[in-house]
Parts: C-alpha cells; structure tokens; sequence
C-alpha cells in the first residue's frame, strides 16, 4: 500500500469511526446474531493472491458490524463499562501508525518518558502518595499476576523463580469470595494453586472482608508450618461492588510482615473524586493498586494502571536481562517492560496524555458524579415500586435489583434480563446476591445522560410486567 492509499483509508476507516459513533443510539445495544453466523461469512481459507481495499471495506461493513454488541452505546449499563473517549482514540490512531514497541526506554524514549509522567498525573489525581510510582499494563488480570508473583517470591526469600514451588511449603494468598477471577488465574498461574487461595469472611454493608477473620487465618497457617505471603484486597468487587476495609487489612498485613494488592479496576477511576475515597480509605499502606482508566476513566482499551510502592521488588521477580536487551550507558533510565508480564508493549501513555488533556480532571470528575447520581436515582425508583426489591445497594455507579415475582424468583428474573436484552434498548447483565439470582445495573458510558437512565426504568418496568 503506497502513501496515497493509506491516507485515503486510514481517513475512511475515520469516517468511519465518526459516523458508527453518531447512529449508534440507532442499534440494539447487544448483537442480535445467533452462533456462527459471522462465521459462516467468512472464508475458510486466507487468499492466495491480495485482494482489494474496496472489497475488504465493504466486506467489513457488510458483515462486522451487525455482530457486535455496542459497548459505547450510551445504554449499555451491563458488566463494567469500557469507555473509550474520542480523544484517546484519536490518540490511539497515532500510536498504531507509529507502532513502536516500547518495551526499554531506548526503544521510544518519549513513550517511556511520558508513562512516567502520566501515570503520575494519575497518581496526584487519585489521591495517592508520592511514595507510590507506576507502570501502565494491558489489563488488571496482568498487573494482579505480577503483584502475586512478586508475593510469592518474597515470601519465599527470592527463590521461587529458580527453584520452583515443589521446594517450599505452599504459599499462601488471602481474598474475599468478592474479588474477581482475575486473581483466581493469577493464583493458578502463579504456580500457588486454589487450595491455597484462603477466602476470608465478609460483613457489612460494603461486604468487606473481616480483618480479624484474616488474621486469624494467618496465625493458623503460620502455625501449621504454610507460608503465608499476601493479601488481595478489592474496592468495587464486580459482581455487587464489594469494598474490603483496606486500612484494617493494611494493619493486619503489616503485623504479618505480608504483601498487600488492591484490586480497584472499575471503582479507581473515581477516585478522582475525593468525596469517594472513603471506599478505600487506608490504601495508601498498600504495596500495590491497580485501576483500569479503560473502563469508568474513558481511555481507549487497553490501558491499567499499576501503582507499586517498592518496583524494585517487581523488577526482581520480573527482570530478565540477556545481553541483547542490555542498555548501556543510560544511568537513571527505566525499562517498563522489567515491571510487567509481557516483553512488548504499546505506546498507551499517549492516550491518557491525550485523553486528561481533553478532559481535564474536573470535566472526568463531572462525568464520574453524573454517572452516580443517576444510578441512585433510579435504584430509588426501583425501589419504591412494590413489585421490585433492591438486592445490593448503590455502590458509586453500581447496584442489583429483582422483579418480585409469585413464581420461582430466580427463573423470572434470568427470565426478565434475557427479554431486556432481546428487546435491544438497553443492556443488563445478572449475577447472584445471597445466593439468588439479581439484574446488575451500572451507569458508565460517557455519553449517556440522565434520560438514558430514566428511559431505563422505563424499559425494565414496562418488560418485566409484560412477562409477570
Ligand atoms: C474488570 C475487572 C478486572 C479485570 O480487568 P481486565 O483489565 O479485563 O483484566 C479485575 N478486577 C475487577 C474488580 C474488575 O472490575
């Protein structure tokens, strides 16, 4: 492809980009498609011989975009959302153009650099200590891994790595059955296990996990000779927004000389806002914390942020330095991909610079409040209808909710989300609270507006008492 072609559509494919954004409010929020029907348009086999752009464009608008669920659509309100800014996609524009791989400081320096200034940006912006550096990963999942990792080996004197596990007794992790799976695989990738990932009880309100329950179970495993290494803390747990009480916890990890992770991937991003950080109030005694500015933030996926209070404990578990990565005679400079899983990695500060640029700090702290209140406004809503039930609580933009119903209430309300999600207006997802089923709803996307949440009453009244 020369010169012209590429600019010719790399200008169609924003167009493109432009219009999809502006009609999106015009298609249902979740892909109508049934199981492999993109598959079925798509060859068996790669072309001998090149084909061109025009009809691989057109293939593409033909049969792509009737098989995807719109996550920027402004009433998706299911899972978490995954923002993605305008701003931070133009940004991310530039970085596939440019397509470096950013792995040392001399394989970009500018992304190297501007990482280091960003995510402090970041850090001032959340509230966080300047003991705390950072790093920015492709996803929590990975920045949960290498802080388990860098647990482990601590807790077994920098020798896991050379000598495996079989060597040791088995090391021990500590979580509440509210943090999300991300740390289970973490657990088995990290050679640690499932039985020796030790769920600890939670109470309250926020369902946060027991500090004295956790210290116990650290006595007894110190006790029956395992080798307990650290805590996995999460403030905005996924399924209900779970907060453990992560100053308490801090203490009881402190005693125990262990290492303490904060899973904050949704509920960090407001932080922003000052008046939230009592949901994870003590944090700054953490050891690590990861926020993904990719969901509630607005920033292009992918792009976590991984706080660190001592990357030299990272870069010792994670560091491998053969002679051909070497670089010699840069004092001072620092080589992101010795604080990550993966060798490679994109340029993602451009889109955070781009994106806090845009926005400024007050306009994304707006968005974050809005997002709340209308949330709240309408769990009140439902909650003063007398055949609905509020099962979790509003936690910032996130709360469950149940159609009462004389039948099997668990069958009516899969029953009830399954018809919602058909009906294409809006977009929910279940999950269970007390161990029956509930509707998740979370306000996230950053074009909804308050009528967008109201319009969501609307559609679950008028769904779920067509289906009673
Ligand atoms: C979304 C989420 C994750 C996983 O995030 P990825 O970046 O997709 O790995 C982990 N923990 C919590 C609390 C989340 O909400």
């Amino acid at each position: 492809m020369n010169g012209d072609e590429f600019r010719h559509w790399s200008r169609k494919a924003a167009d493109w980009g432009a219009d999809y954004r502006e009609t999106i409010r015009d298609r249902p929020v979740r892909a109508r498609t049934m199981p492999g029907h993109i598959a079925g348009q798509i060859a068996d086999h790669a072309p001998e011989s090149g084909e061109p752009m025009e009809a691989i464009f057109a293939d593409f608008e033909r049969i792509v975009p009737e098989g995807l669920t719109h996550w920027q659509h402004p009433r998706f309100f299911a899972y978490f959302p995954a923002n993605a800014a305008p701003a931070s996609v133009v940004a991310d524009y530039l970085v596939t153009a440019i397509a470096a791989q950013c792995m040392l400081w001399q394989t970009s320096p500018a992304a190297t650099e501007m990482e280091t200034k960003v995510v402090d940006w970041l850090r001032q912006a959340l509230g966080l200590p300047d003991g705390f550096s950072g790093v920015i990963q492709d996803s929590a999942s990975t920045a949960t891994l290498a802080a388990v990792l860098v647990m482990r080996e601590k807790a077994l004197g920098w020798k896991g790595n050379g000598e495996g596990l079989a060597a040791h007794s088995p090391v021990r992790v500590y979580a509440s059955r509210q943090v999300h799976t991300s740390i289970d695989r973490a657990i088995w990738i990290s050679g640690i296990g499932q039985a020796n990932l030790v769920r600890i009880p939670t109470k309250g309100p926020l369902n946060g996990m027991d500090p004295e329950a956790l210290d116990a179970a650290i006595c007894a495993d110190r006790a029956a000779g395992l080798i307990p290494a650290g805590v996995i803390a999460c403030t905005g747990g996924t399924s209900i927004g779970a907060c453990d009480p992560i100053g308490e916890v801090a203490e009881v990890v402190r005693r125990h000389g262990l290492y303490l992770h904060v899973d904050a991937a949704w509920a960090g991003s407001a932080m922003i806002c000052p008046e939230f950080r009592v949901l994870w109030q003590g944090v700054e005694a953490a050891d690590s914390v990861v926020f993904n500015p990719h969901k509630w933030l607005g920033a292009q996926f992918d792009c976590s942020v991984q706080f660190i209070r001592n990357p030299e404990d990272q870069v010792r578990t994670l560091a491998i330095q053969p002679e051909y990565l070497k670089t010699h005679g840069h004092d001072g400079i620092v080589n992101y991909s010795e604080w990550s899983v993966p060798l490679g990695r994109r340029f993602r500060a451009l889109k955070l610079w781009f994106l806090l640029r845009h926005h400024g700090l007050e306009g994304l702290r707006t968005v974050i409040r809005n997002h709340v209140a209308w949330s709240v406004e309408l769990a009140e809503r439902l909650a003063a209808e007398p055949d609905f039930e509020i099962a979790s609580e509003p936690v910032l933009s996130l709360f469950s909710f149940r159609h009462r119903t004389a039948g099997d209430p668990d069958a009516h309300n899969i029953a009830l989300v399954n018809a919602i999600n058909d009906d294409g207006r809006i977009y929910l997802t279940q999950t269970r609270v007390d161990d029956r089923i509930a509707i998740r709803f979370q306000a996230g996307q950053f074009d909804m507006t308050r009528e967008d949440a109201r319009a969501a009453f609307d559609v679950i009244a008028e769904i779920a008492r067509k289906l009673a």
